[in-house]
């Protein structure tokens, strides 16, 4: 893709488009109160699937979704419906558009049974992007420059808001491994980097005469890798043991950041990646 501007012109500043406003006045969201949050914004589409944070809360995340489904029409009206009980703050369209469905003050339900750095709210320390891409299948496929222009200038605007820093910048399979693979290897993360979005360090090359199947690492190497994902704020003991829920962290760490091959074994390479993200990393203690 071609290089992003901190300062997106993806989406031109003009008054939303609001939409969906039949059932406002029953709603805690409804249209007239959602004021948009940015001039990004190209349209306005209110979701019931709204409550407030829990008191003391606010975004120390913004996570990254794709909405894996057919058509950014669908997964529009889908997240904003009752019995969905799913919604986010925003939806990004391939062509770049942005419609926000949900106040960024507001809790939004996009991140499910997820944790991070010992919290389990994830809804309620985040915001979430939802970025139209059919997903991991047959149609799973690059997102277009017009796409990650909003991404990056819409992601700007959120953490400077909030103040987020790099590690809170995160992928839904990050904080809900094993369970969720969205937005998946094809994300460019690196892109995103570049520009002061997330943390990315350059990952060690795979050695392709080395079997990743056959390797068995020692208790310890496990052990090591556990304390790093988990220092950075992955959910896992570090017990020095290899199981299916370990090895899920593991694919979703290499889903983010070693995206060239994500198969939940630690190899060199992995063991490398991670020892470098945590020496690029600002990590504060976990509260
Ligand atoms: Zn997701």
């Amino acid at each position: 893709m071609t290089p992003l501007k901190r300062s997106g012109k993806a989406v031109p500043a003009k008054k939303p488009v609001v939409e969906n406003v039949s059932r406002a006045a029953a709603i805690p969201n409804r249209a007239s109160e959602l004021i948009p949050d940015s001039p990004l914004v190209g349209r306005v589409h209110p979701s019931v699937n709204v409550e407030p944070r829990k008191v003391g809360f606010k975004p120390t995340i913004l996570l990254m979704h794709y909405t894996g489904m057919p058509s950014c029409e669908r997964a529009i009206d889908w997240l904003s419906r009752p019995e969905s009980k799913v919604s986010s703050h925003y939806v990004i369209d391939i062509d770049g558009t942005i419609t926000q469905l949900v106040n960024e003050g507001m809790r939004a339900w996009h991140a499910g049974v997820s944790i991070w750095r010992g919290e389990t709210d994830i809804n309620s320390s985040s915001v979430g992007i939802e970025i139209h891409n059919p997903g991991h299948g047959e149609n799973y496929c690059d997102f277009p420059d017009a796409q990650m222009q909003s991404v990056a200038a819409l992601s700007s605007e959120i953490i400077s808001r909030w103040n987020i820093a790099p590690e809170g910048v995160l992928g839904h399979s990050d904080v809900a491994p094993g369970r969720k693979i969205d937005p998946g290897e094809k994300f460019d993360w690196k892109c995103l980097a570049n520009i002061g979005i997330g943390r990315w360090v350059e990952p060690e090359p795979i050695d392709e005469h080395i079997c990743s199947h056959s390797l068995e690492p020692s208790n310890d190497d496990i052990a090591h890798v556990q304390r790093l994902l988990a220092s950075y704020g992955y959910g896992l003991q570090v017990n020095g043991q290899l199981d299916d829920k370990v090895r899920d962290v593991i694919r979703a760490f290499q889903i983010h950041f070693r995206p060239q091959r994500a198969d939940g074994v630690i190899d060199p390479s992995t063991i490398a990646t991670v020892e470098r993200l945590i020496d690029a990393s600002n990590l504060s203690p976990a509260s």
